[in-house]
């Protein structure tokens, strides 16, 4: 595919998929995810170049930080998560599988999992001491729609002390992540989806990592493992 016919796909997809809050559908809401990312492939990138990255197995293959482990070729489950997000794409993207709404929510939940570095993960990190705090001082409410609070949601910064916290339902705290239409402006995730989106729209890939057809691990972690021998 050329890169406009690339173009034109990523416009049938826009067509397709709603925008964060546009819908109250949990599908739809879910879909919605890869919205932003589309759009800013369709908005933001013109025919910025962006050359290939050269293979180098010391490196983690998804951020180039150095990597000792021949368990893994990555730094972090992050970085795992994120080309494995990048290939899955790629992969349905070339052929046109990504058009079934079916594995547009597949994906949405794969990148949603992936952006664990922005606030959910975070919000994996906050104690279950200062959850029940935060609860606590809200009378066990959420504070969106009344109901028994059961987790918290950052205000304003992705700080974890109870101040930036607000209780709240689980059904709320979705809800407002995935419905939140300048989500993806927020500057703890705006770079990650700009690279992202790069590293999908381009025609040829800019890692190695991020080819669905040949990319291989473990090749790539035997060759770290002879450069660490020598
Ligand atoms: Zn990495
Ligand atoms: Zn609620």
């Amino acid at each position: 595919m050329t890169k406009g016919e690339r173009r034109a796909r990523f416009a049938s997809l826009a067509s397709m998929i709603p925008r964060p809050g546009e819908s109250q559908v949990m599908d739809d809401q879910m879909r919605a995810v890869l919205r932003p990312l589309i759009d800013r492939i369709l908005h933001d990138i013109r025919d910025q170049d962006c050359s290939r990255v050269e293979p180098n197995p010391r490196l983690c293959p998804n951020c180039d930080v150095p990597v000792e482990s021949l368990k893994s070729p990555y730094c972090s489950p992050h970085c795992k998560e994120m080309c494995g997000f990048i290939r899955q794409f790629r992969g349905s993207f070339e052929n046109a599988q990504i058009l079934d709404p079916e594995r547009q929510i597949g994906l949405a939940q794969a990148f949603w999992n992936m952006q664990g570095g922005g606030f959910p993960r975070r919000q994996a990190m906050v104690t279950p001491k200062i959850i029940a705090k935060v609860i606590e001082r809200e009378g066990g409410k959420c504070a969106r729609c009344g109901a028994p609070a059961t987790e918290v949601e950052h205000i304003g910064s992705a700080c974890n002390r109870p101040i930036n916290l607000l209780p709240v339902c689980s059904p709320c705290n979705r809800a407002h992540l995935f419905g939140d239409p300048n989500y993806d402006r927020r500057s703890e995730v705006s770079p990650l989806y700009d690279e992202v989106a790069l590293r999908i729209f381009v025609p040829e890939v800019v890692r190695v990592c991020d080819d669905f057809e040949l990319w291989d691990w473990r090749a790539y972690v035997a060759e770290r493992r002879a450069l660490l021998i020598n």
